[in-house]
């Protein structure tokens, strides 16, 4: 039976050395303070922004959420987000994905200020991500990787295979691997045998969104297990990965819910802060 990475009790402990930083900044005068740009009434994307909110007001960040109706323009969206740039007050912005499908996301993308941009998706960033120079971390893979350093899994010389190439998860992952010394491989919906490549992976990443994608046929002995997928089916929350069997074979893996999901979040809040430092250093 494989060990469990536990994200639940590393969110916990990441959470109270967070809760510090967040003290000594206040103490400074210089509290990070975040907004959240949320367009339309996508109901998973209601459920992470009112958590995104709570866990930054639990840890004394001030965070701003903009709740826009689904029909905002484009030109609309961009204007909110200059303003908030503008804003020397403001240390960090994000906009909620999806948006509705008359916004070009890569435009808001674009003009976010990269000093605030927490969630490392501004083509600066991302650019910074893959030469191995960037000041902030998309917050799933960031996640991923704090999970895997709290339990001393070294992955260099791993042979890492990532399933789904997204820009908020498979690729940057990829990127943050890479930079721990492992090869790494991202497969994708037109791969043509997924197996082939899993059968051979020491650590392999689920990151699709299809239920109980990865069989315990398609994991070899001793593997280490990721499961970023979150679905629901039949009101419960599973994963991309057949837990139950894969579990027998794997060294370690994740659970689903309690893996991936709440280091997301703060891991997100780590960005936050980072970011706030950074604007505080800018001003000292
Ligand atoms: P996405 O829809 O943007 O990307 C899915 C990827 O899976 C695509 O790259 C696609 O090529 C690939 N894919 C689709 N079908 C496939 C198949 N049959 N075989 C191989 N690859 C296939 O999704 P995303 O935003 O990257 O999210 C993926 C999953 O992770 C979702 O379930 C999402 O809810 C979850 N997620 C979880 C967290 C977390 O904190 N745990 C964070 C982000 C996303």
């Amino acid at each position: 039976m494989g060990k469990i990475l536990d994200g639940k009790k590393v969110a916990q402990i990441k959470s109270e050395e967070l809760k510090h930083t967040v003290e000594k900044l206040v103490s400074e005068g210089k509290t990070p303070h975040f907004c959240v740009i949320n367009i339309g009434a996508d109901p998973a994307s209601k459920v992470y922004v009112a958590t995104k909110a709570r866990r930054a007001k639990k840890l004394g960040i001030i965070e701003e959420t903009y709740q826009l109706p689904a029909e905002t323009t484009e030109a609309e969206v961009i204007a909110l987000i200059e303003k908030l740039n503008a804003d020397p007050e403001i240390t960090g912005v994000m906009v909620q994905l999806p948006a509705p499908d008359h916004i070009d996301v890569d435009h808001l993308m674009a003009t976010i200020d990269p000093e605030k941009d927490v969630d490392c998706l501004t083509p600066a960033n991302t650019g910074r991500l893959w030469i191995g120079n960037h000041f902030v971390e998309p917050a799933t893979a960031s996640g991923i990787i704090t999970l895997l350093d709290y339990y001393d899994i070294d992955l260099t010389g791993l042979n890492a295979v990532i399933v789904g190439r997204s820009n908020i998860v498979g690729k940057p992952l990829a990127a943050l691997l890479l930079e721990r010394n492992a090869s790494v491989s991202i497969l994708h919906s037109r791969t043509k045998n997924l197996a082939e490549h899993t059968k051979n992976a020491d650590i392999v990443v689920a990151a699709v969104g299809h239920p109980k994608l990865i069989t315990a046929d398609m994991v070899k002995e001793g593997a280490i297990v990721i499961d970023v997928g979150i679905n629901r089916v039949d009101k419960h929350l599973i994963g991309d990965v057949d837990f139950d069997e894969v579990s027998k074979k794997a060294a370690w893996i994740t659970p689903v819910p309690g893996g991936v999901g709440p280091l997301t979040v703060e891991s997100l809040m780590e960005q936050v802060v980072k970011l706030a430092m950074r604007h505080k250093n800018d001003r000292g």
